[in-house]
């Protein structure tokens, strides 16, 4: 490949497309020419379990929903990943109260989502449950291959990195997060969050008896809407809408059984969020 000198003779660059480019121009990205996204696992269904919404109930409600996942790894492959909860929010609570940084209270979060992974790889291991890292995605269709259903902590590896948000030092960027960023990053069509309500309403249905049940919803007309509140994190909608494989995720209520098995079947159960 030949170098080409700058016409001030000082600097060599390999001839390429973004050749010379800070990568920061606005007006150079977006008539930049690029190939469309591939879909490295379509068939891959990613189900997040969720922390609080369902790993903290614990007995009640883990045994059921990873029956029910174990009844469906015959026809389906599934990707599990894992949210923190209650003692996030515990560790996230004394963390702030002793001034910590984002950075650190992010690696709280993703150590305790990675508590929930090993309990929930640990009791799938009868079934070929295994707890895996998130260096070990490119390996996936091997552990398909083998009838190992792969069990990942669900929080982004920013850690230390994480950014620090406009107000407060919680990250932004959590477990409902991380299971999106992997859809995109796998190019899945079945993304469910498991959690414990029917899905997205006008507002918190724990809070507000009013709240009226939101079927199906764009993730713009939804960021317009600017609710105070609202069933994933927030950052989740700007990121579907600008996913180019991301097609809809999925929030089902896993405490009503057979719910998991409809949507892995494509059937609409709880709330569709889709790119518009
Ligand atoms: P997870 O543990 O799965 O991350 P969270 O407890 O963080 O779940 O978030 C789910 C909870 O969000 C629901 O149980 C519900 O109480 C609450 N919630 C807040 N706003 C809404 C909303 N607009 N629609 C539905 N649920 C909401
Ligand atoms: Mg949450």
């Amino acid at each position: 490949m030949a170098l080409v000198r700058e016409q001030d003779g000082k600097r060599l660059h390999v001839e390429s497309a973004l050749m010379g480019e800070s990568l920061v121009s606005k007006e150079f990205i977006e008539q930049l020419d690029i190939a469309p996204q591939e879909r490295l696992y379509p068939d891959i269904a990613i189900v997040k379990i969720g922390g609080q919404s369902i790993c903290d109930r614990g007995v009640k409600a883990l045994p059921g929903i990873l029956k029910e996942i174990v009844r469906n790894r015959k026809d389906h492959k599934i990707l599990i990943t894992t949210g923190g909860g209650t003692r996030s929010r515990h560790i996230y609570t004394i963390g702030l109260e002793m001034g910590m940084p984002t950075g650190v209270i992010a690696k709280f979060g993703s150590m305790i989502s990675e508590q929930n992974a090993l309990m929930v790889a640990t009791l799938l291991s009868p079934w070929g449950g295994v707890k895996i890292s998130h260096s070990d995605i490119v390996k996936l269709p091997t552990f398909f291959a083998e009838s190992i259903i792969p069990v990942m902590h669900g929080m982004p590896p920013y850690d230390y990195f994480a950014i620090k948000p406009k107000v407060g030092r919680i990250p932004i960027h959590r477990t409902d997060v991380g299971l999106v960023i992997l859809a995109d990053l796998i190019g899945s069509k079945n993304i469910l969050f498991i959690k414990d309500e029917n899905g997205l309403y006008t507002d918190d249905p724990k809070k507000n008896p009013n709240a009226t049940f939101v079927p199906e919803i764009g993730a713009q007309d939804l960021l317009n809407m600017d609710q105070d509140d609202l069933v994933i994190e927030r950052p989740c909608l700007e990121i579907i809408q600008n996913s180019e494989v991301i097609e809809k995720v999925q929030i089902v209520n896993g405490m009503v059984e057979g719910n998991i098995t409809r949507a892995l079947n494509g059937e609409h159960v709880g709330t569709y969020i889709y790119k518009q």
